[in-house]
């Protein structure tokens, strides 16, 4: 693993190295703790340079992979951080919460269901009320699993990917509104196959096209009030959605080889991507989609 952090110049192709997963398997949520290899969040290699001072952010799915590296990144740059996760994810929370209380900036635990509509509210308001105020929204809470065939995609596996994906994004972010200040930002995480859909991701893959169409509407909608809102578009990324159900065991040992950097992407990889549409520097980039998906075309 890395020690340079990501300002140090460096060779993108072996900043990290290619990594090969074993073939290995979790149930819904996987667990960062159990990846095989360990991936990085950035608890050594993310510097700060005071981009989020002060600010008051919530994120979602941020326990684990892709949120928890925002989570780090987002308190290095001196924001207070709210974060959600599922119940049963306690333990890899805990991990990035021991982290975050180090760089001393608040951090909050708000455990709980986005799939839950009352939840959703909640969530908002808690954050709301103990970080005094909101004016940061990461909506990346995600459920990736494949089917090989529509005929075998159930009805329940299809609704609750379109609740965790679509709806919740929907009802935090009309809850968050009410909270949020000119100045505010909302960053959704979409994914490279909002372009390209693997053909066994079709609902997960279709979620993502509808996260990354609903940022640029919105992105419109909230521009006159000074809210800005964004997607990040990951590509390949080491995260435990992946060992999970999220690709066919067979292909782990090749995650991300395909790419033009010829590897997988670590979550602290894809921070620096929600810290940058985050802060005031974006001022004038609104229902942008950034790609971070180590060279990978899109349109
Ligand atoms: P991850 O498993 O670490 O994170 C996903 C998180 O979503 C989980 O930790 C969990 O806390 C949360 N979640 C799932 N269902 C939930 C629910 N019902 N209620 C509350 N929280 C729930 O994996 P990740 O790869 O870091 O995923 C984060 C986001 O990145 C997801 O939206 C995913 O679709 C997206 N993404 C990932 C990749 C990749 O290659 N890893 C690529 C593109 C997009
Ligand atoms: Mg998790």
């Amino acid at each position: 693993m890395t020690q340079h952090d990501q300002l140090t110049f460096q060779n993108p192709v072996d900043r990290y190295a290619q990594i090969s997963p074993p073939k290995q398997d979790q149930p819904e949520p996987g667990f960062d703790e159990e990846i095989v290899p360990k991936a990085d969040h950035g608890e050594e290699s993310y510097r700060g340079t005071g981009r989020l001072e002060g600010r008051k952010a919530l994120i979602t799915g941020a326990d684990s992979g892709i949120g928890a590296a925002v989570a780090i990144a987002f308190a290095r740059e001196g924001a207070d951080v709210a974060l959600n996760y599922l119940p049963v994810e306690e333990e890899d929370a805990q991990h990035i919460i021991e982290v975050i209380r180090e760089t001393g900036r608040k951090v909050i635990a708000l455990p709980g269901d986005v799939r839950d509509q009352e939840f959703c509210s909640q969530l908002v308001e808690d954050a709301a009320r103990e970080l005094g105020g909101l004016d940061a929204l990461v909506n990346n809470a995600g459920k990736q699993e494949i089917s090989e065939d529509l005929t075998e995609l159930s009805d329940e596996q299809m609704r609750s990917t379109y609740e965790t994906n679509v709806y919740a994004m929907f009802r935090i972010t009309k809850a968050a509104l009410k909270h949020l200040p000119a100045g505010s930002t909302i960053v959704n995480t979409s994914s490279i196959q909002a372009y390209n859909p693997n053909p066994m991701l079709i609902d997960y893959a279709s979620t993502k096209s509808a996260m990354n169409n609903f940022s640029k509407g919105m992105g419109q909608q909230l521009a006159p009030k000074g809210i800005r809102v964004n997607a990040v578009a990951p590509g390949p990324i080491w995260t435990p959605i992946q060992p999970s159900d999220g690709q066919p065991k067979e292909k782990l040992p090749h995650f991300g080889q395909n790419t033009p950097l010829g590897r997988a992407g670590q979550p602290a990889e894809v921070a620096p991507a929600f810290v940058f549409l985050t802060s005031p520097e974006s001022s004038y980039v609104v229902g942008e989609t950034l790609h971070v998906n180590g060279g990978t075309p899109t349109p």
